[in-house]
């Protein structure tokens, strides 16, 4: 259910709106935006539903009282019918420009994280990314360097000045995390972990939320959900590939993923292409295809080199490459009216 205000609704008229929904056992949530102001209701109505549509529709400066017929409310766009912009550093996900962020799977060494954020940044990327703790599915695959690999990915922030992006896998590492990176990613084979979406939606870094590979974009959306309703409003879904019968792919990408989501929900929107392949040579054409779809943002993975990559080396670009991909992506953000 959500409260829509008046334009000029006072703070005391909020504030007692506010002070009822607590009465009754719920929770208020208050739209950060601007335009209008905007109170969510959260928790279980169950049939009192139609009495408190009726007691708050009544309530000073209030104009309507709406309910929210989808299960994810504060993700939303009836809740928030304005496209989420947000700013990571000065970086704008979900407007005009399509941010790109890439860098290698696994912060390996100095020399390598560095060599790859200053050519990466050199063909236009704006985020650097890369994993210092590692889901592997192999015990035996390199894990990454740990709390080393973030201390490396702050001093190529500080040479080349792009914002981090770097995934967490455990709610106690979010502490230790949030220190170094400036977006926490929450890895497919985490998206329902519930104790560290939770973790994160209390954490002051925004959050870049991956699909997991046997799971619905609903309920990716649900996921998001747990983040937005701890209070953290700063969260970026990706869309990293599925798991599907088909296996001439390492997963299958749901390029419709990327328009369903723009429907349903005013989250910044983030396209994988290097997961959702696994193979260098079809990264560029999806994510050209991610871009005609609508995404704000592309995460490809890159390496100086690939053949001896500690990790996904196989779906890694080369920067020479990457560079190459960054100009024809320019060409298909400006025929659908955005810039890179
Ligand atoms: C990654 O970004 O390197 C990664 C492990 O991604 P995913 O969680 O999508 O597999
Ligand atoms: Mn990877």
């Amino acid at each position: 259910m959500i409260i829509i205000m008046n334009p000029a609704a006072r703070p005391e008229s909020i504030k007692a709106v506010e002070d009822a929904i607590r009465s009754l056992g719920l929770r208020p949530f208050l739209n950060p935006g601007v335009e209008r102001k905007v109170i969510a209701v959260l928790g279980e109505m169950g049939l009192r539903k139609a009495d408190l549509v009726e007691r708050f529709s009544i309530m000073p400066d209030v104009d309507r009282v709406e309910l929210i017929s989808e299960l994810w409310k504060l993700a939303s766009r009836t809740y928030h019918p304005e496209d989420s912009v947000i700013d990571v550093c000065g970086v704008k996900i979900g407007g005009p420009e399509v941010v790109v962020m890439a860098g290698p799977c696994s912060v390996e060494s100095e020399e390598q994280t560095i060599g790859v954020a200053r050519a990466v940044k050199a063909a236009g990327a704006k985020m650097l990314r890369g994993g210092a703790f590692k889901p592997r599915t192999s015990p035996y695959s390199f894990q990454g360097l740990g709390e080393e690999g973030l201390r490396i990915l702050a001093r190529a922030r500080e040479e080349t000045g792009l914002p981090i992006v770097t995934e967490v896998m455990d709610p106690h590492e979010v502490d230790l995390v949030e220190q170094y990176a400036d977006v926490l990613q929450i890895g497919a084979r985490n998206m329902q972990n519930y104790s560290l979406l939770k973790r994160v939606g209390s954490s002051g870094r925004a959050v870049l939320l991956k699909r997991g590979m046997g799971s619905k974009v609903k309920d990716l959306l649900m996921s998001a959900e747990y983040i937005l309703s701890e209070g953290n409003h700063s969260v970026i879904l990706c869309e990293r590939g599925i798991t599907t019968f088909e296996d001439s792919t390492r997963n299958t990408t749901d390029i419709n993923a990327i328009p369903v989501l723009k429907n349903w929900t005013h989250l910044p929107v983030v396209l994988d292409p290097s997961h959702s392949t696994g193979d260098w040579k079809l990264v560029p054409a999806v994510a050209r295809a991610g871009v005609a779809s609508g995404a704000d943002g592309l995460m490809i993975e890159v390496h100086n080199d690939p053949q001896h990559a500690l990790s996904d080396g196989m779906q890694s670009l080369h920067p020479d490459r990457f560079a190459e991909l960054m100009e024809s992506l320019r060409a298909v953000a400006s025929a659908v009216g955005r810039s890179i």
